[in-house]
């Protein structure tokens, strides 16, 4: 299935769904921006940049990074 990305204009949140063990420690951490019933199920822009990279981090599967945005 690949990469999903979601831009929030100054990154970018790359999910790669195969990856996602569906463990939900992001929706727990973010929930405005996590919603599984929703789709898209990621928006970006309803966390600072800042959030989003420190839960990012927390992710145990690795389904979630981050493409740094060419300037
Ligand atoms: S934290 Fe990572 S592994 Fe867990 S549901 Fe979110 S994307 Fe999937």
């Amino acid at each position: 299935m690949g990469t999903i990305k979601y831009p929030n204009g100054e990154i970018t949140i790359l999910w790669k769904p195969e990856r996602c063990i569906h463990s939900a420690v992001c929706v727990r951490t973010l929930p405005d921006v996590y919603d599984p019933g929703r789709r898209p199920w990621i928006c970006p822009e309803k966390a600072t940049t800042r959030e989003l990279t420190d839960q990012i981090a927390t992710c145990p599967s690795g389904a979630l990074s981050i493409e740094e945005q060419e300037l």
